[in-house]
C-alpha cells in the first residue's frame, strides 16, 4: 500500500468501564494496530476517569490513538464497530451505559463528516476531559475544527475528574 493513500492524522477514542477495563482497553488499542488498512502511530496514558451522564456506574478507562489509516471514514467505522462486537460490547444497551469497549472516530483528517452514521468531529469531543485530557497529553496544539485547540478547551473542564493511571 502506498503511503500517500493513508491519512495520517486520524484520531480514535476508546473507553470502557466493563470487565478488567485496564486490560481490555489498552488490548482494544493494540487490535486497532492490527486491524488491515491501519497503522498505530501513537498512544496516550490510560486515565480513569467519572462517568459523565449515568453517575451511577463504574469509573471509566479512557485513552486516544493516533493511527494513519488507508480506510475511508465508513470504512474505519465499520471495522470499529466490528472491534466493539469482538469485545463483548452489547448494542441494545443503553448509549452512555456500561460497555466493554466503545470506539469511535473523534477526528478524520481535517474532513467534516455530518451523515446518519458518522459525525465528525466527534460532536461532543470538545466538552469531553476524558478526551481532551489524553489528546492534551499527545498534541496540546491540535485544533478541534471549529471549535479551537485542545489545550484551551480542556481548561473549560476543569469540573471533570479525570486522573492519569
Ligand atoms: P457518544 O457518541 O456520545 O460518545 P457512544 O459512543 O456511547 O456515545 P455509541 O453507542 O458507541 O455511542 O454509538 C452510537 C452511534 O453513533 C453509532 O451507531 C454510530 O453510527 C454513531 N456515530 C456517529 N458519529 C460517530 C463517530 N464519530 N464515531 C463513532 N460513532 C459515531
Ligand atoms: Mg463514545
Ligand atoms: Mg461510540
Amino acid at each position: 500500500m502506498s503511503n500517500n493513500l493513508m491519512n495520517s492524522e486520524v484520531w480514535i477514542g476508546v473507553g470502557g468501564n466493563q470487565g478488567r477495563p485496564q486490560q481490555l482497553v489498552s488490548d482494544a488499542i493494540l487490535s486497532l494496530g492490527d486491524l488491515h488498512g491501519v497503522e498505530l502511530l501513537k498512544q496516550s496514558s490510560l486515565y480513569l476517569t467519572a462517568p459523565q451522564d449515568f453517575v451511577n456506574q463504574a469509573d471509566f478507562v479512557n485513552a486516544v490513538a493516533l493511527i494513519s489509516t488507508s480506510l475511508t471514514p465508513m470504512e474505519l467505522l465499520d471495522e470499529l464497530q466490528m472491534l466493539e462486537a469482538d469485545y463483548g460490547r452489547q448494542r441494545d444497551k443503553k448509549r452512555y451505559g456500561p460497555r466493554t469497549i466503545d470506539l469511535d472516530v473523534l477526528l478524520y483528517a481535517d474532513q467534516i463528516i455530518n451523515t446518519e452514521r458518522l459525525v465528525v468531529p466527534h460532536p461532543r469531543m470538545h466538552q469531553r476531559g476524558f478526551v481532551l485530557k489524553p489528546l492534551a497529553e499527545l498534541n496540546p496544539e491540535l485544533i478541534i475544527p471549529g471549535q479551537g485547540s485542545v489545550l484551551e478547551l480542556l481548561s473549560r473542564c476543569t469540573e471533570q475528574r479525570v486522573s492519569k493511571l
